[in-house]
């Protein structure tokens, strides 16, 4: 394990991005966005994302470069393509311009489509809040194979699709809900696998729809295993809802299997819903009350094993203030492809490692 602090893991993100062939300004917007989610405690969607997108501009299918474009704009409807762009600029740039349609409209639905990785989701989230605006984003990931089995089944149907919602608060400390709407992130299976150890129970089956803990069933091609959605129907109903409102609605792509499944990078498709509380009137009896429920929900006493109930949100920021003390904590398996990605456009490990 290499602990690396958030800085100089932005500076290294953003060379290797850089030489990759982006230009400064994104590489630095994606860097920031990868090493945050390290910071919040999602590794599998932080840095160790960075060599996949090194290897999809290689390969043609990531556009470092590309800009959002306005397909269509019809007052509080905006419908926006991420040209195959990096997403994680991509979709800021989206959540922009759903924030200043938002304060004009009081309500803003934005389609982002056509973008790849956009990362962790809650990132959107709370640059809404941020601007003091709740937000509802729905998400479907396509470009390869389903791996996820929809609820009831026995053979996968889709992707992760992740979903987040987000609330502001006053102090910063906005209530962020966001997750994948399988029962584990592969990010999460991934470091399981690569540690030898099985599987949470509940959240693998196998071919014949028994339940399994067997990672490598998961990650051998043509071994049959596949995640289940997290929360059995509830979670698997959501799940659905992503692919069609962040797929079909959005997107115009979802993981039926008439469309393309073989792109060769993760793209991401969201629908985003953005809503002013100004236009409700009363943001502050608003706030009082919201706040008021959150410390009567925060006050629960908790139960046996738990140290204190928290709010969604809650758990990320503890994380992040301990990484931004002590570090990040990159895992080997992770920093040798950090590496290996680095090499392949010319940055070397001892470059790399003067920064760390
Ligand atoms: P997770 O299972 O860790 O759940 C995280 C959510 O649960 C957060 O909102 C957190 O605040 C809340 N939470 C956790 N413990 C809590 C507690 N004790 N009390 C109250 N709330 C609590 O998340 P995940 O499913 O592993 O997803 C990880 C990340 O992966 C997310 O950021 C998601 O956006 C991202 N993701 C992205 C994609 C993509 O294609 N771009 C796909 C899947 C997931």
């Amino acid at each position: 394990m290499t602990l690396v602090r958030a800085e100089p893991l932005k500076t290294i993100l953003t060379t290797l991005l850089e030489r990759a062939g982006t230009e400064l300004e994104r590489a630095g917007v994606c860097a920031e966005h990868l090493v945050l989610a390290n910071l919040k405690g999602h590794d599998s969607h932080g840095v160790g994302m960075a060599p996949s997108y090194v290897r999809w501009i290689a390969a043609g299918k990531l556009f470092p470069n590309a800009r959002p474009q306005v397909i269509h704009d019809k007052g509080a409807v905006m419908v926006v393509d991420g040209q195959f762009g990096l997403g994680a600029p991509v979709a800021k740039e989206t959540i922009e311009l759903a924030i200043a349609r938002a304060k004009q409209t009081g309500v803003a639905c934005v389609a982002l489509r056509n973008s790849c990785h956009i990362g962790r989701i809650g990132t959107y989230g709370e640059q809404c809040a941020d601007a003091g605006l709740v937000s509802m984003h729905y998400v479907n990931v396509v470009g390869a194979g389903p791996a996820v089995a929809p609820y009831g089944g026995r053979e996968p149907r889709m992707l992760t699709n992740p979903y987040c919602c987000t609330v502001p608060r006053p102090d910063g400390d906005h209530i962020v809900l966001d997750f994948a709407t399988s029962a584990i992130a592969i990010g999460k299976l991934r470091v399981a696998h690569m540690k030898g150890e099985p599987a949470p129970h509940g959240v693998l089956i196998d071919a014949a729809g028994f339940p399994t803990t067997d990672t490598n069933a998961f990650f051998t091609p043509g071994a049959g295993a596949y995640l289940l959605p997290f929360g059995q129907h509830k979670g698997g109903g959501l799940q659905v809802l992503c692919e069609l409102l962040g797929g079909a609605l959005a997107g115009q792509w979802t993981m039926q299997p008439g469309s393309d499944r073989h792109y060769g990078a993760a793209v991401n498709n969201m629908l985003s819903i953005v809503i002013d509380p100004d236009a409700f009137g009363g943001r502050e009896i608003y706030e009082a009350e919201a706040g008021a429920m959150i410390d009567y929900v925060r006050g629960t006493p908790p139960s046996l094993g738990i140290d204190r109930t928290r709010v969604p949100g809650d758990p990320e920021r503890e994380v992040q203030a301990r990484r931004l003390a002590d570090g990040v904590p990159i895992d080997d398996g992770t920093w040798r492809d950090i590496l290996r990605a680095a090499e392949s456009v010319g940055f070397t490990e001892a470059e790399v490692m003067a920064l760390v």
